[in-house]
């Protein structure tokens, strides 16, 4: 079959013990080097809810083909610069890939693990976006997507296959809202030893390139742009302008990078969040939902806070001890607070892992000030009992609970978005320095 250009899409490569399926990206540029990449690698994160995901549920997708227009630097290994194409046109056969495409997952993928379950799908074509929304928001079944590539390109898959799930639907993203994020990867004899960056040098770099965003926690007084787990990633920086990335990369200090790819993305776009009411959230699903606190928070075990809202159904929401001071403006939600919660719906117990929130009206609390004035010879009047009243000891006239002098109290917080502390955020999550630029 010939095409115009070919999608390569993969996922599921890595283990909780090592890879990244994006470091195959950069195995794949050069394995195909004699033809013309189009457009950025993408980097496509799919539904964060899924339970069988190893890490964040990221799945990519490259374009091959001839390219036009101008270039662009894309990726480097060693000294080795490799370039993309604003567009592109070919005759391309699927086929010609496929042995490639193979030969670089089956080198790279960890066999060992049960969890890891790597598919590829070499397309000519793009399966309709509406696949990519399945997958960002929902879940997708196999089967389905079998359906849908059958006849536009080839796939191949390993062990159960479900990979395919993930590498079809990176395929199928159209890009709506995006970002970019320039990934660097490790000399392999630091594979699995500790990340030696210099925390100066990333503080100064977050403040230099205001288009990057969650790069460091300042709550934490942290690194927030270097993973902790084995794999090949030194770190990644994330942005909005492409440009910036190449030399915001350049000013991290430490350890050396052997490699570095940039990749367009969908992270920190929301995409997975869908306005629902309370009554039709779904297993599985991320959500924005609009109610008022019925239960103020509480704290439990590890530092957790739940917090109950309402919108006629009700649900539980939580606050968890990783998001820090967050906690601190969730503590002070009380009942009759407006709120508009995003976040992740965890089945059991049924209760939205909150990423981000805004409050919309805060309920107006009053303060008692002193007993009511007798409404005959005005006088203050003593207090006829709890919760009984007042009553004016010369006039014997009476005064309900209700008629005591009160005034506002301030609230210690103010409508607006509050979100948790950057290394507590969502891939997905789109950040309040993106929603407020
Ligand atoms: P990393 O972020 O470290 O690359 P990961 O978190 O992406 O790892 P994967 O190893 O890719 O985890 O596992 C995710 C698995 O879930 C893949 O097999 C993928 O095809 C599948 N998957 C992704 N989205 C959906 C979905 N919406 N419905 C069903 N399965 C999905």
């Amino acid at each position: 079959m010939l095409a115009m250009t070919v999608y390569v899409g993969i996922d599921d490569t890595d283990s909780r013990t090592g890879m990244c399926t994006t470091y195959l990206a950069s195995e794949l540029i050069r394995e195909f080097e004699e033809y013309d990449l189009i457009g950025y690698p993408r980097l496509v994160r799919l539904n964060p809810n899924i339970p069988w995901k190893t890490r964040g549920n990221g799945a990519i997708c490259l374009r091959f083909g001839k390219g036009r227009g101008g270039k662009f630097p894309v990726c480097r290994i060693e000294d080795q610069e490799f370039f993309a194409f604003e567009r592109g046109d070919g005759s391309l056969s699927p086929s010609e890939f496929e042995e490639g495409v193979a030969k670089v997952v089956e080198s790279h993928f960890m066999t060992d693990d049960e969890n890891t379950n790597p598919a590829f799908v070499v397309l000519s074509r793009k399966p309709a976006s509406s696949l990519y929304w399945r997958a960002v928001r929902d879940v997708v079944a196999l089967e389905d997507v079998k359906r849908l590539v059958s006849g536009n390109g080839l796939y191949r898959v390993y062990k159960n296959g479900r990979g395919l799930i993930g590498a079809t639907s990176a395929v199928s993203w159209r890009p709506r809202d995006r970002t970019y994020e320039i990934i660097t990867y490790r000399q392999r004899d630091k594979w699995g030893t500790e990340r030696a960056l210099k925390k100066g040098s990333v503080m100064a770099m977050d403040e230099r390139f205001d288009s990057t965003f969650n790069n460091f926690d300042y709550e934490e007084d942290g690194i927030a742009i270097a993973p902790n787990s084995p794999c090949p990633v030194l770190f990644g920086i994330r942005g909005d302008d492409p440009e910036d990335l190449v030399p915001a990369m350049s000013a991290i200090r430490g350890e050396k990078a052997q490699r570095w790819t940039i990749f367009l993305t969908n992270q920190g776009t929301d995409e997975h969040l869908v306005k629902r009411r309370i009554r039709n959230i779904g297993k599985n699903q991320s959500v924005i939902v609009q109610g008022k606190v019925v239960k103020p928070p509480r704290r439990i075990q590890g530092g957790h806070l739940i917090f109950r809202i309402s919108d006629g159904d009700e649900i539980d929401c939580a606050a968890y001890e990783p998001s820090k001071k967050f906690r601190k403006v969730v503590s002070e939600l009380l009942e009759g607070d407006e709120l508009t919660v995003y976040g992740s719906v965890r089945d059991k117990p049924r209760t939205v892992n909150v990423e981000k929130l805004q409050i919309n009206s805060l309920k107006a609390i009053k303060e008692k000030e002193g007993n009511p004035e007798c409404p005959q010879c005005g006088r203050r009047m003593k207090s006829a009992g709890s919760n009984a009243g007042y009553r004016c000891r010369r006039c014997h006239v009476r005064a309900g609970e209700e008629k005591a002098k009160r005034s506002p109290v301030a609230r210690p917080i103010s409508p607006g978005f509050y979100e948790p502390t950057v290394s507590a955020r969502r891939h997905l999550s789109k950040p309040l320095k993106r929603i407020q630029n």
